[in-house]
């Protein structure tokens, strides 16, 4: 008896394991020891599952091999087989290169699409032969007007994060695609909660699904050490400064509350000598995927992200988290500082909270069941206000989670970003060395309830999405 399930035993065919072991994955993740067996039966599945718990694969692999056992040669061009619909165009991407990688062993052809960029090469891909879609709902809309990509065939359809969707407003599109796909078909959706609207849309769009839930991957997760630093927010900036050089951060994910203070935190940190991107939804394609890979690689040391932006995001062993401000909505801190602490490696989540946010602070406390550990910068002595660090905060409301986070266009879609603007990256210096990296002060708590101990109502208790299209 193996008490460890490995790939083999969940009835995967021998291409795919090949390609699963090459990627160098030895044991199959809860969910995917879940999924996979129920997805082959060609049974639906409601999931309870983030980014991170390795849910891509999940469905994925067990997709791959339902499409290669019932080959169609004759397959029209621009008619898929399956379609995977993703919030946003990282989640995308990062899902279509999990297809291409599982799948290489295989003869499927698959294709991403999203929008922020040019529609002609895609119009040129849907001139051929297409097994796999993964697209988000605006583009796939835009083509399906167009009668560039024909729906009718689709056997498989997924949703991905679809409580992020609806958050996004995307109701109204997943609707529309939704009376162009087959009645008949096999529907897989994951979600991380469980609001009502994600019930009524799950219990009209799945038949007797087999349902899957793994435990939340995040928090009070002792592979994550959190800290907050009580900070007024006029002198947050300089705090950052002086915690990226003091700490050596080479690789940190900045979390701010709007788009225009994101690109402000990214210009005042390149102006200190501090290579720095930002990244949010106002950003052309090309821009946001620049910085990512720059961030990846380790040229630009700091990435500032708005929520959304982030969401989805799996990048690598990323070693730390900063909330320059706290999200409004407890779940986003989760959300956030689930970028780090993935896959057993230990992560930091500092966060930069003025007396203003303190309810905010403690509503995330009482999320977590936990104090979160208060920290006091050392050596650090913030100078006088001057013009430079007093400026007056811009307000940029944040959309209440539930509404568009983009101003929505007269038919219901965020606008697509058609510019091309540079990444507005800053050069690409490395942290000043001018001190000694110090290993960061030990913030475990393992008293502290495990993020997984939470009820179960807890995870299921998502609040209203609020966004009724
Ligand atoms: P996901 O939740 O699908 O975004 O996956 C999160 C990360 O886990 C990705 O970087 C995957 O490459 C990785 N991953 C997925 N499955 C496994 C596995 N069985 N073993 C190790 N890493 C995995």
């Amino acid at each position: 008896m193996n008490p460890q399930p490995d790939f083999a035993s969940l009835g995967l065919a021998p291409a795919l394991l090949r390609a699963v072991s090459e990627t160098g994955y030895r044991t199959p993740t809860p969910i995917q020891q879940q999924a996979i067996p129920l997805v082959l039966t060609g049974r639906d599945l409601l999931a309870a599952a983030q980014t991170g718990t390795g849910k891509t694969a999940g469905f994925t692999l067990p997709i791959l091999q339902r499409l290669s056992a019932s080959p169609c040669p004759q397959l029209a061009p621009g008619r898929p087989r399956c379609l995977i619909l993703t919030p946003t165009r990282e989640l995308a991407s990062q899902v279509h290169e999990s297809v291409q990688a599982y799948g290489k062993h295989l003869s499927l052809a698959s294709l991403v699409m999203f929008g922020g960029v040019n529609i002609n090469p895609q119009y040129q891909a849907l001139r051929r032969r297409l097994d796999i879609l993964v697209a988000t709902p605006g583009r796939l809309l835009d083509h399906a007007d167009q009668k560039t990509v024909d729906l009718s065939g689709i056997e498989i359809l997924v949703l991905d994060e679809a409580d992020r969707m609806l958050d996004m407003g995307f109701i109204r599109d997943i609707r529309k695609i939704l009376a162009r796909v087959p009645k008949k078909r096999q529907t897989l959706l994951f979600s991380a909660t469980f609001s009502d609207e994600i019930r009524e849309l799950a219990n009209g769009l799945l038949h007797d699904p087999g349902c899957v839930e793994v435990a939340r991957r995040n928090t009070a997760s002792e592979l994550v050490a959190q800290s907050v630093y009580m900070i007024a927010q006029k002198q947050k900036r300089e705090l950052l400064v002086h915690l990226i050089r003091h700490h050596d951060w080479r690789q940190a994910l900045v979390f701010t509350r709007t788009k225009h203070g994101a690109n402000k935190l990214s210009e005042y940190l390149g102006k200190h000598g501090i290579g720095a991107a930002a990244i949010h939804g106002n950003k052309s394609q090309s821009a946001r995927t620049r910085a990512l890979a720059e961030f990846k690689s380790g040229a630009i040391p700091i990435l500032v992200a708005t929520d959304i932006a982030a969401r989805g995001l799996d990048i690598d062993q990323l070693p730390q988290v900063v909330n320059f401000e706290l999200p409004n909505v407890p779940e986003d801190y989760v959300h956030r500082i689930g970028r780090t602490g993935r896959r057993g490696l230990s992560g930091q989540a500092v966060s930069l909270v003025d007396g203003e946010e303190s309810k905010l602070l403690a509503d995330i406390e009482r999320l977590l069941k936990r104090r979160i550990e208060r920290a006091e910068p050392e050596n650090f002595s913030p100078s006088p206000p001057s013009p430079d660090t007093a400026e007056p905060r811009r307000s940029e409301p944040r959309s209440p989670r539930g509404a568009p986070s983009q101003p929505r266009s007269s038919h219901g879609r965020a606008p697509r970003d058609k510019s091309n603007r540079p990444a507005g990256s800053a050069p690409a210096h490395p942290p000043r060395r001018d001190a000694a990296p110090r290993p960061a002060p030990h913030r475990g708590d393992s008293s502290a309830p495990r993020a997984n101990a939470r009820p179960r109502a807890a995870l299921f208790s998502g609040k209203p999405a609020g966004d009724k299209g």
